[in-house]
């Protein structure tokens, strides 16, 4: 990788790229923000793709694709582990590059995660080294510029939060985007912790300067399921957005930070994903891969603390996820609490989804009012 001036990018995955953007300008290495999915994209990265790969494999690779592009020759990714198929993703990804002739226009850079049981030196290099090739600074350099991308990463995360409650409130409907798009570019342009700090305390005010319809009666619901359909809105259809504009308050499960960060690390929103473990030990003893067994401690929780309804993303064949469904139905059924799990692949239409999320946030309505009334 050494003497050529490459161009990095990342799969397209929420506000993941924001995170990578910010890291890598702190190490001097140029980035190529990915494009946002389409349709096209989509339908590209479906006919690369093995058939029954798991949905997030077909839109990344799309990504992937459509930012070399556009130039970029260098993809990071960070590797899996456990049993669930991102673990193969980078493999795959180079495959599927070969046999389209893109393998010498891009190449995949994966940072390993430090679990290889190899002890942590080896765990260390393996994270490090592309990078270290890339930028020429020392482990102990990327590592700190990477803490402070990713405490700026936390308060943009903690702004989202902010939208996903506030645009349910909203007096003028667009008002909260406009004003988190706002509150983002400040944080964006924070250059050190201290101009973080002060921005982030603006970016809170900004957001609270929403003006809000005092006669709306909202509801709040919990989104558990897969990571990359959670977090990426072209792929869950905007859903959040939606189920905001229908009066729905959100709780998220996963955030950017929590997916990339310690998995014993305070969340941007609820608990952490051990003791979403512990919560859901009595219907899964054990990890099952992906988000499975958090997403079921998660719902839980959220049962726990008097949610209205809870809401299950996941991607066509996602093992994991299919597994947590099972418990999901179960415990939420027990609970009384109204439950509705979509399952979204290439051939998922917004209009069918438009029409399940009306008729599941008309059954919370009528099951919360009915709780009131007997209060
Ligand atoms: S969690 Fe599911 S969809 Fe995501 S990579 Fe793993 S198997 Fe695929």
């Amino acid at each position: 990788m050494k003497g050529k001036n490459h161009v990095v990018t990342v799969p397209q995955m929420g506000t993941m790229s924001i995170l990578v953007e910010d890291w890598m300008k702190r190490l001097g290495i140029d980035f190529l923000p990915p494009s946002p999915l389409n349709n096209k994209m989509i339908e590209v990265g479906a006919s690369v793709s093995p058939e029954f790969a798991c949905f997030p494999l077909k839109a990344t690779i799309a990504s992937i694709m459509n930012s070399a592009d556009n130039g970029a020759d260098i993809a990071l990714m960070v590797g899996g582990y456990g049993p669930c198929r991102f673990g193969y993703y980078g493999e795959v990804y180079k495959a599927i590059l070969k046999e389209n002739g893109y393998d010498k226009k891009i190449r995949i850079c994966t940072l390993e995660p430090m679990t290889s049981g190899e002890g942590l030196l080896n765990d260390l290099q393996k994270f490090f080294g592309p990078l270290i090739e890339l930028s020429s600074k020392s482990k102990p350099t990327i590592y700190w510029h990477l803490t402070r991308s990713f405490k700026k990463a936390v308060c943009m995360d903690k702004i989202e939060s902010m939208l996903l409650s506030i645009r349910a409130k909203e007096k003028y409907r667009g008002d909260t985007q406009k004003k988190y798009d706002e509150a983002v570019g400040l944080l964006r342009s924070a250059k050190n912790d201290k101009e973080l700090a002060k921005y982030q305390e603006e970016a809170v005010d900004v957001m609270n300067s929403v003006e809000l319809d005092s006669n709306r009666k909202t509801f709040k619901i919990g989104v558990v399921g897969e990571f990359y359909v959670v977090l990426e809105p072209f792929i869950n259809m905007n859903i959040e957005r939606l189920l905001n504009e229908l009066g729905i308050e959100i709780e998220r499960a996963i955030y950017i930070t929590d997916w990339t960060g310690p998995k014993n690390a305070e969340k941007v929103a609820g608990i952490n994903n051990f003791d979403a473990h512990k919560l859901a030990k009595p219907w899964i003893d054990g990890w099952c891969g992906g988000d499975c067994t958090a997403n079921v401690g998660h719902a839980i929780h959220y049962i726990n603390e008097g949610i209205d309804g809870i809401i299950h993303l996941y991607p066509f064949g996602c093992m994991p996820d299919i597994m947590a469904l099972e418990a999901l139905e179960i415990i939420t059924a027990e609970a009384q609490t109204p439950f509705l799990s979509i399952q979204i692949d290439e051939k998922t239409g917004q209009a069918g989804i438009v029409t399940r999320l009306q008729a599941f946030t008309n059954i919370v309505r009528k099951e919360t009012e009915k709780i009131w009334h007997a209060i």
